[in-house]
């Protein structure tokens, strides 16, 4: 159920009013740098008719200056070139009212905000307030740092334009860990972006994440299996000379073989097959259930040691005991076949919350809060309640 209070109402593909459908398929350069690269890689790309929408960045946010920035206005009569001489709807990156103006002058078919502009509020309405009255397609790539509210912001302020074609982009999180990938996948936000609107188009772009060409293949077919409804891919005619994103681009040749690769899921089960996980989700269903009413039994027992810590006076926090929990619970996670980062996290969140119970502290319920299962991950999101916030 869609809670109300968003501007936000997502719509499917299908009723785009531009024949496009899941999985959706968008390759083109990094940026366009030149007519001929641009042209020639366009029409290669429309050669292998899987694709339905050539990207190229005009206009490049980059980190540091002295890099390439872009041929910027220069570059929309390629764009026309493409348009005219190939299949293929174009569109490109805006990050004020001067390009979006620009681009609608041009008959750019659709935008998409880079994750350098979705963080800042004044951009983005600058670009809205651009937009008011012109029911362009835009998708909206994730803010370059993990925070949903700042996603689902900036969709927001362009719903509120106007715009009703709107889609979102993931293309991974700035992290300040090292990770293998340039930019952290970090699944959960993608997911719930998903939960909270589920007719929200999320395309994932896994030449950002991966940064290097032989980790793409591996973020595509998560973000495939995920569901999400297509991927934007960075595709160059020569990868290696190319002017931005060197390692991560592929050739048109390269990209067809990966698409190939691939392995292309539906997004709804059919009926049979409905019957079939009917039965597996009864199950899952049923041991969430006992995994929560054994949860429920353990917190009441912690309370009890934490009625007995308070006559004792003894502290709380007793951290030996709890390295020998969790050593324990590591060795078993071993042999059940769990994860140890999953069984660390799920333990870590038990021992919060039996730290919580044991300070006295009140359950939202026991507060007279809003019973949790009022609530569904839309209310919880707009409510600024992300866990991931
Ligand atoms: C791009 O798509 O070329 C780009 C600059 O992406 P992002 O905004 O995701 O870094
Ligand atoms: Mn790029």
């Amino acid at each position: 159920m869609i809670a109300s209070g968003s501007p936000l109402h997502p719509i499917a593909f299908k009723d785009w009013r531009l024949g496009l459908d899941r999985q959706l398929l968008i390759a083109g350069p990094c940026s366009a740098e030149s007519e001929e690269q641009v042209v020639n890689t366009a029409k290669a790309i429309d050669g292998l008719g899987i694709v339905k929408v050539f990207r190229a960045g005009l206009w490049k946010p980059r980190t540091r200056p002295g890099s390439f920035e872009g041929a910027g206005m220069d570059a929309l009569p390629w764009l026309q070139r493409v348009k005219a001489e190939t299949s293929l709807l174009t569109m490109t990156e805006v990050a004020t009212a001067q390009h979006v103006e620009a681009c609608l002058k041009a008959g750019v078919d659709m935008l998409w905000i880079g994750a350098r502009t979705t963080p800042n509020p004044f951009s983005i309405q600058e670009i809205a307030d651009a937009l008011r009255g012109v029911d362009i397609p835009v998708f909206v790539k994730n803010p370059i740092n993990p925070d949903l509210q700042l996603w689902i912001g900036a969709l927001e302020r362009l719903a509120n334009a106007g715009i009703t074609r709107l889609g979102a982009i993931h293309r991974g999180f700035s992290w300040f860990e090292r990770t293998p990938f340039r930019n952290s996948p970090m699944w959960e936000f993608p997911i719930r972006l998903k939960a909270a609107f589920p007719e929200l188009e999320v395309l994932c772009d896994p030449s950002h994440i991966a940064g290097s060409r032989d980790k793409l293949g591996g973020i595509a077919q998560q973000a495939l299996d995920l569901g999400l409804s297509g991927l934007m891919v960075e595709v160059h005619q020569d990868p290696d000379n190319a002017c931005s994103d060197a390692e991560q681009q592929l050739t048109p040749k390269d990209y067809k073989e990966l698409m190939d690769s691939l392995i292309f899921r539906q997004a709804h089960p059919t009926e049979g097959m409905q019957d079939r996980l009917q039965g597996l989700r009864d199950l899952i269903d049923q041991l969430d259930e006992e995994v929560l009413q054994k949860l429920g039994t353990r917190m009441d027992i912690a309370e009890r040691i934490g009625d007995e810590k308070r006559i004792q006076q003894v502290a709380i926090l007793q951290p030996e005991r709890w390295d020998s929990i969790m050593r324990r619970m590591l060795a078993l996670s071993d042999h059940l076949g769990l994860s140890a980062s999953f069984v660390a996290e799920f333990m870590d969140a038990i021992h919060r919350e039996s730290i919580r119970r044991q300070s006295g502290e009140q359950t939202e319920s026991q507060s007279g809060g809003v019973p949790m299962d009022n609530k569904n991950e839309k209310d919880k999101v707009l409510k600024n309640e992300d866990p991931f916030h």
